[in-house]
């Protein structure tokens, strides 16, 4: 019995094949994923959900959709889950999955993980129906910058800028094995995932002793919560004794970063569902030469470019005493302007540079809590986007923003942009929407996200909207309204969280297992 409830979700779940059980138990399964041989301790937070769970029923197409849009979401789920046994998903690219009823946009119909319409869907026979009644829908959120490995130095340096900030965490980060990463990146991938998060960019550029086999069990924590990994392999080379912020004990040669970045592109690249940009950290931290053969590298190797920059008057400073020039000039003399990168932060940049990001397509990934947090700035969201870039938003990592998720960072963008500007205009909650969605998918470059439309991948959130009936705009009540919690999430088409279950991960024993290796961290 108990097999034959796990043999569907298995199959479901193509982001955990080649997992073989290990032990298991009703509701929770433990599985032993080959990419995670290094944090064996963390398969114990992976698991497999029975279909019941999946959110997912299959009905006659007409009993099930019975409950419209404006109807309470209680009474729809309970239909759902009384229509019969739920059947899994489309993953099998058979048949298809319409999500029903929601208050905004309606029905959305997905078939071989593409949206294939939305507003109202004509009832089919054999549809795989999720009850979203009185939901809201977005597309899912894309987060265009983290740090997942921060998570096990939360609430530390809470009153410092940014360098002071680094200093203090570098010789900290420096003692983090390939298992803490791992168990960090799974809870921090699991907690976006429940926050509306389907694809991540985590930039990751702390490699002790040279260790690449930390971004195969990045990747493997992003296959096992079932969420899109843009994975920046991240590096420093310009260490204390040559000029650089960090200490020489965590900077790595430039030639082993070269050669390790095309190894990790070759190992894990897939567009899809894991992508690899080449990703020096910051101009106080990487020489020159790595900036420009990193640049060489990514477009050789069709991938693409993100670094820090512009985001804080100290790099700036840094910049003038060591180059003579500001760090978008720094950026241009180095060819690192283009449609095929993108900036974290880009706060101290006057006028003629936001054109010129504008006119180059760079995109920029703010993060509105961190940048508050350090007190590094405020980001010109509203010009940028005007003058033509592509803007998304990112958490950044949860050393410098203790909440780790998305949602909030839609409300603080706005907030951020209103006090910046002293206009209630300057950005509304449908463009602070767009750029979490759309905006943030064009920085990865990733035209198929992002969006609700026919022809898009679905990757999708639904939003529990029960207390914000009274909000007249759904998407107002979401930005300006307290955070939640994601109903359910699907990523290309195949779900991810279900009635509020993140499927593939016990995140409660990951979190205490993460809580053991951060304290033991710091004794
Ligand atoms: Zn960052």
């Amino acid at each position: 019995m108990l097999l034959e409830t796990l043999e569907k979700p298995w199959k479901a779940y193509p982001f955990v094949t080649g997992a073989s059980l290990l032990a298991n138990s009703p509701g929770s399964v433990v599985c032993n994923l080959a990419p995670l041989k290094a944090s064996r301790r963390i398969h114990r937070h992976i698991r497999l959900r029975s279909d019941a769970e999946s959110g997912l029923a299959t009905g006659d197409g007409v009993a099930s959709a019975a409950p419209r849009r404006g109807q309470g979401g209680a009474n729809g789920r309970a239909d759902a889950a009384l229509s019969g046994a739920g059947r899994g998903d489309d993953t099998g690219g058979v048949g298809r999955t319409v999500l029903r009823g929601a208050r905004w946009p309606g029905d959305i119909a997905v078939e071989n993980g593409r949206i294939t319409a939305v507003g109202t869907v004509e009832a089919r026979p054999g549809d795989h129906l999720l009850a979203c009644d009185g939901d809201l829908i977005t597309a899912g959120f894309v987060n265009t910058h983290h740090h997942l490995y921060q998570w096990m130095t939360r609430g530390r340096a809470t009153a410092c800028d940014l360098f002071t900030w680094l200093q203090t965490l570098y010789p900290v980060w420096a003692k983090l094995s390939v298992e803490d990463t791992a168990a960090a990146a799974l809870v921090g991938l699991g907690e976006l995932a429940l926050s509306g998060a389907t694809t991540v960019s985590d930039h990751h550029y702390v490699v002790p002793h040279g260790r690449d086999d930390v971004f195969d069990a990045i990747a493997a924590a992003a296959r096992a919560v079932g969420v899109r990994l843009q994975l920046c392999r991240g590096s420093m080379d310009l260490g204390e004794s040559a000029g650089g912020l960090p200490p020489d004990s965590i900077v790595e040669p430039i030639d082993a970063i070269l050669a390790s970045t095309e190894a990790v592109a070759a190992r894990l690249h897939d567009g899809e569902h894991v992508m690899i940009a080449v990703a020096p950290c910051s101009p106080f931290s990487v020489s020159t030469d790595l900036m420009r053969e990193s640049a060489a590298l990514a477009r050789r190797l069709g991938l693409r470019l993100h670094t820090h920059l512009a985001e804080t008057q100290d790099e700036a400073r840094h910049c003038l005493a060591r180059f003579g020039k500001r760090p978008l000039e720094l950026m241009e003399e180095l060819d690192w302007l283009g449609d095929d990168v993108w900036f974290a932060h880009a706060i101290h940049l006057d006028a003629d540079e936001v054109a010129r990001v504008g006119r180059s397509r760079t995109g920029v990934a703010h993060c509105p809590s961190s940048n508050a947090r350090l007190a590094s700035g405020f980001c010109p969201v509203r010009d940028l986007v005007d003058a033509g870039a592509p803007v998304g938003l990112g958490v950044d990592g949860p050393a410098s923003n203790e909440i780790g998720v998305l949602l909030p960072e839609l409300r603080q963008a706005l907030y951020l942009a209103r006090l910046r500007s002293g206009r209630a205009d300057a950005l509304s909650p449908a463009e602070v929407l767009a750029l979490a969605t759309s905006g943030g998918a064009a920085c990865l470059g990733r035209a198929d996200l992002g969006r609700l439309e026919v022809g898009a991948s679905a990757d999708l959130a639904v939003w529990p909207l029960a207390d914000l009936g009274d909000v007249p705009d759904p998407v107002d009540g979401l930005v300006l309204g307290p955070d939640r919690r994601v109903r359910h999430l699907l990523v290309g088409g195949k779900p991810v969280v279900a009635d509020g279950k993140l499927l593939g991960v016990d995140l409660e024993s990951a979190h205490a297992e993460l809580a053991v290796r951060a304290r033991a961290l710091w004794s």
